[in-house]
């Protein structure tokens, strides 16, 4: 049975060293039984920083759950330095209602827009409050969070590796970390009000997040980039023999959004991944009848990150997004 540990007393730093853990972090109470937080922990033998990994912020993206299961299978706490913590969901409500964000009879909120919560809010922003405190307490200046999700349903992404455009005491730290994750296009991602990574930039603490295929799905070629990505972070921080792993040189991109402005049927000519020329045709929205509402153009040159994969748009719905080296 798993020891449980109140989450607002959670302290890696004060837990046996050399010791593989699994813990029930008991948040606040419901009319259910209570909201409990799986942790999977490795300690090492040796002193070294804190890597804390959590997945499903999102209650039905899965990659980075069975990313993070993956390292906690196959770390050896004799042979690391300092403390590997991972949280396979963070959004119990939406994981078990199989959903992007908590189900509506709770207050239908998303967890990922609700940072840093409220003690006395909602099932959702008292969730964010717990998780919020657990991290600001365990990751420090010299430690790395990692917030991993995936695609939406209708949406489907390359695999990205993340950090934060927000200039705080770790941006430099956020970054270099996200040139060792491999595998994945180098991203720089604008500030967002009440993301998980984005507060957590903000307060200073190193900070990568993810994305890739999702679609409710779990491809085994995208847990392997996660899970490899998750290794050489962990080789980054000198927390596993073997030292680092190469360093991406790659010019970020910032994703720039291709808007329907109107509703209808989307067809897209390209493939994810595609790289295309600025004013390049990517596709159109018709009407029921077939006729043309709206051509969709490359507004820069760069790769298609993301694309809708449900034809059926309504106006203001982004298309696809475009990764666009160092574009303003
Ligand atoms: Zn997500």
């Amino acid at each position: 049975m798993p020891e449980h540990i109140p989450i607002d007393a959670f302290d890696l730093r004060v837990l046996p060293a050399g010791q593989k853990m699994r813990v029930l972090l008991d948040a606040f109470p419901t009319l259910s039984g209570g909201v409990q937080l799986p942790a999977l922990i490795v300690t090492g033998a040796k002193a070294g920083p804190v890597l804390l990994a959590v997945a499903a912020v999102h209650g039905n993206e899965y990659e980075g759950q069975e990313a993070v299961r993956a390292i906690f299978a196959r770390l050896d706490p004799e042979t690391l330095s300092g403390v590997y913590c991972a949280i396979p969901v963070c959004n119990v409500f939406a994981y078990e209602a199989r959903s992007r964000a908590t189900p509506p009879h709770l207050d239908g909120l998303n967890l990922a827009r609700v940072f840093p919560g409220s003690a006395g809010g909602s099932p959702t922003q008292r969730l964010a409050h717990h998780l919020m405190r657990m991290v600001v307490r365990n990751v420090g200046a010299d430690d790395l969070f990692v917030d991993f999700h995936s695609g939406s349903e209708e949406m489907n992404y390359l695999p990205l590796i993340g950090y934060r455009d927000i200039a705080s005491a770790s941006r430099a730290a956020s970054e270099e970390a996200a040139r060792h994750f491999g595998g994945a296009m180098l991203w720089l991602v604008d500030d967002g009000v009440g993301m998980f990574n984005a507060e957590t930039s903000r307060l200073g603490i190193p900070t990568v997040g993810t994305e890739t295929t999702g679609q409710a799905g779990c491809r085994p070629a995208d847990v392997a980039i996660f899970t490899e990505g998750l290794l050489n972070l962990l080789r980054f921080k000198g927390m596993l023999p073997g030292g680092p792993p190469p360093r991406a040189d790659a010019v970020p991109c910032r994703g720039v959004s291709v808007v329907a402005t109107g509703t209808g049927f989307l067809r897209l000519t390209h493939r994810l991944g595609a790289v295309v020329q600025a004013g390049e045709v990517l596709g159109e929205i018709i009407d029921l009848f077939g006729d043309q509402l709206q051509e969709l153009h490359a507004p820069h040159g760069g790769t298609i990150w993301m694309q809708r994969t449900c034809p059926a748009t309504r106006a203001g719905e982004v298309a696809c997004i475009l990764g666009v080296p160092g574009s303003e």
